[in-house]
Formats: C-alpha cells, structure tokens, sequence
C-alpha cells in the first residue's frame, strides 16, 4: 500500500540562502526524512517543482491530477502534494473538480518553515500521508489535511496569514481529524461529477477577471478591466451588493459574457431575492449576473475559467453554478 507524494514547493520545502530570506528547495526526500512515523507509510515521492505557490499555474495542476490519475492506477492508495498554503484553498478547489477517482489526493503545506521554532510542515507531512492511506477517505475527492483537520477541497479557506491553523471551512467545518495518528471522519459530504478536460490553449486563452467591490468604488475600472475578458466574478459586499452605479455596468457586461456574483464576507451564501434596491442581488440577478451561492470569490473564479476554457454556453455556466454553490 503505497502512498504517492508530489512536492510542489513552498514554506514547508524552504530553507536558508545564506544571502537573505528562505527559498523553495527542499527535496520530498528531505522532507519524508523529517518525519519518522511516515516510516510505516511506503511513498513513492516525485519532486515536480521547487516554487513559491503564488508561481503555480492552473496547467501545472491540471498535469499534476493527471499524473496522480496515473499513480493511483498503478496502485497508489492515495495521493499527497505539498506546496505553499498561499494558493491552497485555489490548486485543491481546481483539482478537485477534475479529480474523478475514489483515491483521496490530499493537499497540504506548512506554515512555519523548516529554519523556524516548531515547524508545522512534518505533522501536516504524516497527517496527510495517514489520509491518502486511510479507506475512509476514498470517495470524498480532493482534501485538504492541515493542523491535524481534514477539510474538503471545495469548503476549505486559508483564514490567516501567519497561524498554523490557517485553514478553516467556514460554511462547514472540518469533515474530521486526525486522532493519534487515526482518521477520524465526521461527515462525508456528496462529490459533484468531475467537470471534462480542457484543452490547454483553450485554458491559457481563457480570461476571467476578479473585482472586489470596495466603499465608494468607481464603475470607470470596470470599464478598464472588461476588454479581453471572457468573464468576471464580482466579489460584492455582503449578500451580494454594489454601490447603484455599479449595476447598470454589470449589466451592460454581463449582457457581453458570464457575469458571476460571490460575496467578500469571508463566509456565507450571497442571497437570490430578498433586497431590492439598485445594485442589490435581486437587481443584479434581474441584469444578468449568476449567483455564485455559498463559493467564495476565489472558488467562483476558478470555477468560472474552466467552465468557460471547456466551451460552456451561459444555460451552463448557470447550471454548474447552481451545483457547486
Ligand atoms: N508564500 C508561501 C507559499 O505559498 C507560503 C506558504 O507556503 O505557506 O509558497
């Protein structure tokens, strides 16, 4: 029973310079070095890139779940990858609408780097590695196993810049936890089918766009951001709202490509039809824009990319959005 382990980078591979801060350059080997109880776990580690997180792109992990595709085929029990935490809640949400397997593929990182007081990369390292082997993981997708917590993919948020319990589901807490070494699940929340492949052209051509409204903000950077675009995701305050003179530009975009509405709450679905007023839900809903529901902006951009990369007419786009949020 085998464990696959991809390494990606980030703060739980980084290490001194000598010549200023730390870098990515640990080796999945150095870091299964750092943590002896993974010794009853047999991994099968490949060393794919040695980057910070904000460096990854959607192509790199849409080849990494086809090459975790290929290592469960060949027997792997389930999937690891490491990588920095600061795109985390992105790369999991992104693999997990593709990842058709029962195997779990389970993401994880490290707050505090190896050079520091009590890093947190080792135990977050075996309490993955303990999930991607677990049976009762098989068949929840994509995961995310952090601080001893085990979150779903499409729940899961990085919550804090600098606290080793970063990473929280904020609509719905943690699916379980890691008991002294043991996978303990607590709910199993139903899969989506996985979306289809895209073609890479396709998804490197594919322009989506996040606008995070702000007091007092000015309509006019709408205007600068739309040529080019394929799509927008609208991160508006609370349930969903704008300032007035927002609405009617949306509108006008939203009559040009998919416009989708997410709130920058933190938490909590964006409503359908209970305000009325100009730049409320009900009125940007009635000038075109989706309701993105309970998906946070970030999830609802990639979400919007891939539907839009595979080709998808707006019934679609209204339909995915209506399953995943
Ligand atoms: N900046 C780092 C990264 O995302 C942070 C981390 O790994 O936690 O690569």
């Amino acid at each position: 029973m085998t464990v696959a382990l991809f390494t990606l980078g980030g703060t739980i591979a980084m290490a001194g310079t000598g010549s200023g801060g730390v870098v990515s350059r640990l080796t999945g080997a150095d870091l299964t070095a750092a943590v002896p109880g993974l010794a009853g776990i047999p991994l099968d580690v490949r060393d794919v890139e040695a980057v910070p997180s904000a460096a990854l792109a959607y192509r790199q992990i849409l080849d990494l779940v086809d090459a975790a595709g290929a290592a469960v085929a060949d027997g792997a029990a389930g999937v690891v990858v490491t990588q920095g935490t600061d795109t985390l809640e992105e790369t999991a949400f992104l693999a997990d609408l593709v990842w058709p397997h029962p195997e779990p593929l389970v993401f994880t990182g490290a707050m505090r780097n190896p050079t520091l007081a009590g890093p947190d990369g080792p135990a977050n390292l075996l309490a993955a590695a303990r999930v991607a082997a677990a049976p009762v993981a098989r068949d929840l997708g994509v995961l995310v196993a952090f601080n001893d917590e085990i979150h779903a993919a499409r729940f899961v948020r990085k919550t804090h810049s600098t606290s080793t319990a970063t990473f929280a589901s904020p609509n719905a807490g943690p699916l379980g936890h890691v008991i002294e070494g043991a996978v303990r699940l607590l709910t199993r929340p139903p899969r989506h089918a996985p979306l289809p492949p895209v073609d890479s052209d396709r998804l490197a051509a594919t322009r989506v766009a996040l606008h995070t409204v702000t007091l007092d903000d000015d309509p006019a950077l709408l205007d600068a951001l739309a040529p080019g675009l394929d799509g927008l995701v609208v991160a508006g305050f609370g349930v969903g709202h704008v300032p007035p003179d927002f609405a009617p530009a949306l509108g006008a975009l939203a009559a040009r490509m998919p416009v989708v509405l997410a709130s920058r709450a933190g938490a909590g679905s964006v409503l359908r039809d209970t305000y009325g007023a100009v730049g409320s839900e009900t009125d940007l809903r009635r000038r075109g824009l989706v309701c993105g529901g309970l998906l946070d902006p970030y999830k609802a951009k990639v979400l919007l990319r891939m539907l839009l990369a595979g080709g998808a007419e707006r019934a679609a786009v209204d339909a995915a959005f209506a399953r995943h949020g």
